[in-house]
């Protein structure tokens, strides 16, 4: 049996986009560096020594952030996302994490915070980052293999530090955490020992489908492997049965072990899009807002907040830009290939936030 999914969990009541969709989750990018060099996301060849990173005057402050996320929860947005490139090498980022917590203050308003990492300075950040108000936490574990773990992020980073960082984030309460994992047709034997490491841990896996983000990873449709497959694969091993949705525009299909081991997710975004209840806006470290992971272009939103616009404009522009929006690119993926490749550029992910 499949789990729920689709049009009939949306809510069309507040600011709604062309489609019926509202305005729930805004992803807010730190940054666009990171320390690994993950070949599917920032390859070496691209992302070198001489690549122009932004300058500091570009980002987003903190209190720019600040003021645009609680503009945005007044519109509807309930959940906070803080990612990158990678979120915890911008230079205090747990007091960002303190300012929006801040926002909890303000009658109406409670925003769930959560911040996806890869879990490198998570030893040195956790409790910190808990102490700040932060709520949840995702870090990305490709394998559990320390050689392919470091040859995936391409900088030698050991695979042991991420699962301390994991005790670490476990130790100060921030457990439950979510384990992403991109599964690539040449990654595929690394889903049983992830699955057999995490289960009855109460950790939730998540495997996502690779995607066709940016324009350096190379993406073919070949090297997808679809979320069925993975199920089967573990189902096989240890038998699984489908959950109900959490929430709302969830990305996961949520699946649990019949033997109460916890439970797994997988993000399909290739093979089972899920655009018809994408609530999720993105806001670039620079400042510009996409309404799409796919968009090829953002509205500039910084410009607003420098130039001296009110709270009343910058929300009129949120709404207008979330009025206008019509995107739905992973339903209409299949139809815009060529020989199983993207025929548009896309906005790599280390920029717009994953
Ligand atoms: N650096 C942090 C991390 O790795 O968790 C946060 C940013 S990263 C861009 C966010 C998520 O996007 C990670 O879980 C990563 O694995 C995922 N990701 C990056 N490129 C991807 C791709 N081409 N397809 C699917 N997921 C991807
Ligand atoms: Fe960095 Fe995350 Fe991209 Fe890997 S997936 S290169 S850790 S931003
Ligand atoms: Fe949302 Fe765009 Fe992804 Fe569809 S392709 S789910 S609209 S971000």
């Amino acid at each position: 049996m499949a789990p729920k999914h689709g049009a009939q969990l949306l809510e069309s009541t507040g600011l709604s986009d062309m489609r019926g969709r509202a305005l729930r989750d805004l992803r807010i990018s730190v940054t666009d560096r990171c320390n690994f060099r993950c070949v599917y996301c920032m390859p070496q060849e691209i992302f070198g020594r001489d690549y122009q990173f932004m300058e500091r005057d570009e980002l987003l402050s903190f209190e720019e952030i600040t003021r645009l996320a609680r503009i945005a929860l007044e519109l509807g947005v309930t959940k906070l996302r803080i990612t990158g490139g990678e979120p915890l090498l911008r230079r205090g980022i747990e007091e960002l994490i303190h300012q929006l917590a801040q926002l909890r203050t303000v009658e109406g308003h409670k925003p769930d915070i959560a911040l996806t990492t890869n879990g490198s300075a998570l030893r040195v950040k956790a409790q910190a980052l808990k102490d700040a108000g932060l709520d949840r936490i995702t870090v990305s574990v490709d394998s559990l293999d320390d050689a392919k773990f470091q040859a995936m992020n391409d900088v030698r980073f050991p695979v042991a530090r991420v699962l301390d960082g994991i005790a670490a984030a476990q130790e100060v309460g921030l457990g439950p955490i979510k384990i992403n994992t991109v599964v690539k047709r040449d990654t595929v034997d690394e889903i049983l020992p992830l699955a057999r490491y995490f289960r009855g841990t109460g950790h939730i896996l998540r495997f996502i489908e690779y995607m066709d983000v940016g324009a350096s990873n190379g993406w073919v449709l070949d090297e997808v492997v679809p979320s069925a497959e993975v199920v089967a694969l573990i189902d096989a091993e240890h038998p699984l049965r489908p959950l109900e949705p959490n929430s709302l525009g969830e990305t996961a299909q949520r699946w649990e072990y019949v033997d109460g081991q916890g439970e797994i997710g997988v993000i399909s975004s290739v093979t089972r899009a899920f655009c018809g209840t994408c609530t999720r806006a993105r806001i670039s470290a620079e400042g510009k807002l996409y309404t799409c992971l796919f968009a090829d272009s953002g509205h500039d939103i910084r410009g607003l907040l420098r130039d001296g616009a009110s709270d009343r404009e910058v929300s009129d522009a949120l709404s207008g830009i979330w009025g206008r929006r019509d995107d739905r690119y992973s339903e209409l993926r299949s139809g815009l290939l060529s020989d199983g490749k993207p025929t548009r550029k896309h906005i790599e992910m280390s920029y717009i936030g994953g």
